[in-house]
């Protein structure tokens, strides 16, 4: 159960719509992946599904089915291409889940041993 309903105004929805900029690396017909403007670590990227979904709690099983397979594939790109030793995967839900975007989206983190996430 979500805590509220899907606003078509937040950013993230209007990256989707290409009404705002961002720095795309990947698309296909279920998901898009952009990396992230504040950035808690280099590389930072950011996976979302195009259907509108306001968080993890709020979205359906096909889109949530649909949307790993993305990830993985993205983590496993983000890895490669930063020469990473590893990966963090993050998802938040709700603002006392430290949301701030409210389209569902997964924090795909480069990590490096002894490198700590800037925030
Ligand atoms: P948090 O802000 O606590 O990380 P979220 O999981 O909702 O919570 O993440 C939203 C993310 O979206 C943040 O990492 C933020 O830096 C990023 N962000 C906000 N605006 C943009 C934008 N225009 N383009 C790319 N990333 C953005």
């Amino acid at each position: 159960m979500s805590n509220g309903a899907y606003d078509d105004n937040n950013i993230f929805a209007k990256i989707l719509r290409g009404e705002i900029p961002s720095h795309k690396v990947f698309e296909d017909e279920v998901a898009v992946a952009f990396m992230d403007v504040m950035p808690q670590g280099t590389g930072h990227t950011l996976v979302l599904p195009k259907a509108a979904s306001r968080n993890l709690l709020d979205a359906d099983e096909e889109t949530l089915t649909a949307l790993m397979p993305r990830v993985q594939k993205i983590a496993r790109a983000v890895q490669k291409a930063f020469n990473a030793e590893g990966v963090t995967i993050m998802q938040f839900n709700e603002g006392a889940g430290g949301q701030t975007v409210f389209h569902l989206h997964v924090h795909v983190i480069p990590r490096f041993e002894g490198v700590a996430l800037a925030r």
